[in-house]
């Protein structure tokens, strides 16, 4: 077999081109293709086998092997040498493939009469389609130049599946693009969604992946790369950032200069391909090796790479952001990441998001929660697998994803979305009504909030006020420091939406995960338990006033509740208690209106503070309990982690019997209790804090229908014997003995 040159490379793709464009099925072009590469390779045998499913790989087309054999072959991934390929995305090119290490015969493909074999996987930014084959009776070694331009090839055929070169029997590559899928990932909020997919960086279209010209497309690739260049040296001058940002574009940097990457590209493009073709042929072999690296590290770094892959396909096509696609109805956003301002942008219009990535406590869960959408997390490689419009169904209660869902799926996700829809009919039904318990106990339930957003759910869920609205969302999703003029309107909006019912403002909780993009980041060892909320406020007094006037301004008069985050010792309490009590009598000696009635509280999140002086809770107009904080302190596990995060009941009879010296305290100096942390919002959880005396609990809106309707069902003097009953047993938690008294109850 002669040496191929570069030019070879060059006619065969552009044969492949050519054949392509004529009209044919499916089967049809890839039987021609088979052809093609084994006349234009010299070899007897050229095969191409797809992906039937996540790891069976099916023989689909063939030249030289036995032709009963298409679609009857089939391997897993790993198995024999086409399994090797598909399974580490790397070529097999062995002289002697029948004593290669884990050959597997397959009689009825014929191949015994082949000795060598070079297979090289046919695969897409990282996504695997297939396994590209040729085979031929002498043994021999494959040049690294026939496996180069077989791996061209393959690069082709893969982005020829993404125009819908082979679409038409559901047989070519990119079937798998047509089939369900399911995502397990993590619950991020709550709730199920319908809808279709919306990527929102969506991915560039290459048309053109083989190229007549190559100086043309040197001088292509040449020019976006220095605009690339120049981009992170402007992103790099600016002035406001971070110590990771940074980082990351430093790296970026660093591979946009690296000599290897833009010469590589450029020997892709000398065999043929286009400059874009030439951009993801480099990006998929970047991710290819993504997959085998253990190191966080250097899996972040190569994340870079195929970062800034993206980002010079869109200098390349022209593409941007906005590929010209229309939104889809009932758009399901499926994303890497996002952050709070951006997802604040899309809005009330989106029914669901999906991220790769983020955390129970992001900020984009934040502002999911907020707007009341269902958000998965951790729903690895959704990225790659969805196309714009495909139909998705979103399980944020399982944290469970289905892209393309069959029928059958379809049906049953309907009906628990039916389900849930009545069962929100028979809460609103109880809007108006007050969670009075049998034993006559009238629990009062509020909501959470964080933004303008929620503020119309005051009305529909019933709630008698806001219990707890965290204020650092105003400061994080802007790239400044809000002025007080901007949060005294916005405040005074809050209260007016509220239409008298109380709204406690938190003063800003940053610090720990919540970092403002225009303060220094601190590098903290445990910035959970660090400098963050009335620790920061306390040292960094100046934003604490500004933010203090803005509440009272924006009273204009009116009754002001306002709570101080992760108070642990009296002292913190006094000290913001009296600096909110000298800007209102600051605010009056400058002639502004006070408020009329001023409530000021502390919230309860660390252990330390139960055991105040008396003096403390005498001097609080309330308690709340931030439950979330509490929790990850009292059982040191960290409410962010997976690993930890569920590990412990909250109704561990440790916890309860903590809490219960909390509400005892709390009675004994006649300070109101509330609790706003999630737990709050769980019925089983909500009814056994109720039983323990605690009066007040706050929540997502949407919980608190269903808190209400358990609350009214039962009698927590009954729930209290329960509980102290199971307390006195000794178990771990209350939880199987007030599930079983509950399966008591009449219906
Ligand atoms: C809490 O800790 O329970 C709480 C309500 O505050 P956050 O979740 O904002 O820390
Ligand atoms: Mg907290």
């Amino acid at each position: 077999m002669p040496e191929r040159s570069e030019s070879d490379s060059r006619k065969l793709l552009r044969r492949l081109r050519d054949s392509l464009a004529l009209p044919g099925k499916g089967q049809d072009r890839l039987d021609r293709i088979t052809h093609l590469i084994a006349d234009s390779m010299g070899t007897e045998v050229c095969s191409i086998y797809l992906f039937r499913d996540e790891d069976t790989l099916e023989l689909c087309a063939t030249e030289g092997l036995k032709k009963e054999a298409v679609h009857q072959t089939r391997m897993k991934v790993g198995e024999g040498l086409v399994g090797r390929v598909a399974r580490t995305a790397t070529p097999v090119n062995a002289a002697d493939a029948p004593s290669e290490r884990g050959f597997r015969y397959m009689p009825e493909t014929g191949e015994e009469l082949f000795s060598s074999f070079l297979g090289v996987p046919i695969q897409r930014v990282g996504e695997k389609l297939g396994v590209l084959v040729v085979q031929s009776k002498t043994a021999r070694q494959f040049s690294d130049d026939e496996v180069y331009a077989l791996e061209v090839v393959a690069m082709v055929l893969a982005e020829m599946t993404e125009l819908g070169a082979f679409v038409g029997e559901g047989e070519g590559p990119g079937a798998l693009h047509r089939q369900p899928r399911i995502f397990r990932g993590g619950t991020g909020q709550e709730g199920v969604a319908e809808g279709n997919v919306w990527l929102h960086e969506p991915r560039v279209v290459v048309t053109n992946p083989v190229a007549d010209d190559p100086l043309t497309e040197i001088d292509r690739i040449r020019e976006a790369v220095g605009q690339l260049r120049i981009s992170i040296d402007d992103l790099l001058s600016a002035e406001a950032l971070d110590k990771d940002q940074r980082q990351v574009l430093e790296a970026y940097r660093m591979f946009a200069r690296s000599r290897g990457w833009l010469r590589r590209m450029e020997e892709d493009i000398q065999r043929g391909l286009s400059a874009e073709a030439a951009v993801e042929k480099e990006q998929s072999a970047a991710r290819a090796r993504l997959e085998q690296v253990p190191d966080a590290y250097l899996r972040e770094r190569l994340n870079d790479l195929d970062d800034l892959s993206n980002r010079l396909l869109r200098i390349l096509t022209g593409q941007g952001q906005d590929t010209g696609a229309t939104m889809p109805d009932n758009p399901v956003l499926i994303a890497r990441n996002i952050g709070p301002a951006e997802l604040l942008e899309y809005g009330r219009k989106l029914r669901g998001v999906v991220l790769e990535e983020g955390s129970v406590g992001s900020h984009a869960a934040i502002v999911a929660r907020a707007l009341a959408i269902p958000l998965v997390i951790h729903a690895e490689r959704i990225t790659a697998e969805a196309l714009n419009g495909d139909p998705i169904l979103v399980d944020g209660d399982s944290g469970t994803v289905h892209l393309r869902p069959d029928e059958v799926v379809v049906r049953s996700f309907r009906d628990k979305m039916a389900m849930q829809a009545k069962a929100q009919e028979r809460y609103a039904s109880l809007r108006g009504l007050p969670a009075e318990s049998r034993c006559g106990t009238v629990t009062r339930l509020y909501m959470n909030a964080g933004l303008m957003a929620d503020l119309p759910s005051i009305d529909s869920s019933g709630a008698e006020g806001v219990g707890l609205f965290r204020t650092e969302l105003q400061f994080l999703i802007r790239n400044q420091m809000p002025k007080r003029d901007e949060l005294a309107k916005l405040y005074a909006r809050v209260m007016d939406a509220a239409k008298g019912r109380p709204v406690a403002f938190r003063t800003l909780d940053i610090g720990s995960d919540k970092v403002l993009p225009y303060m220094k980041p601190q590098d903290e060892p445990n910035p959970a338990m660090g400098w963050r909320a009335i620790r920061v406020g306390l040292d960094k007094r100046g934003v604490l006033r500004m933010q203090l006037q803005a509440l009272l301004r924006a009273a204009q008069g009116r009754p002001l509740t306002v709570m101080f985050p992760f108070i642990s010792e009296h002292e913190e309490f006094v000290t913001a208690r009296n600096e909110l009590l000298h800007q209102r009598d600051r605010e009056a000696a400058m002639g502004h209106p006070v408020p009329e009635t001023l409530r000021i509280g502390a919230m309860l999140e660390t252990p330390s503070l139960a055991f105040a002086p008396k003096a403390f809770f005498e001097s609080a107009d309330f308690i709340s309990i931030g439950g979330n904080d509490l929790k990850q302190f009292f059982f040191a596990a960290d409410r962010e982690n997976e690993r930890v995060r569920r590990r412990y009941d909250t109704l561990n009879t440790s916890f309860l019997r903590f809490l219960r010296l909390i509400a005892d305290r709390c009675a004994e100096s006649n300070a109101q209790l509330s609790f706003c942390g999630e737990d709050a919002g769980r019925p089983i959880e909500a009814m056994v804090f109720a039983s323990l005396g605690i009066g007040t609990l706050s929540m997502r809106p949407a919980s608190i229908g269903p808190v209400k309707s358990l609350l009214r069902q039962v009698d927590l003097r009954e729930v209290r014997a329960v509980v102290t009953a199971a307390m006195a047993e000794g178990v771990e938690s209350v939880r199987p003995a007030v599930m079983g008294w509950l399966a008591t109850l009449p219906e």
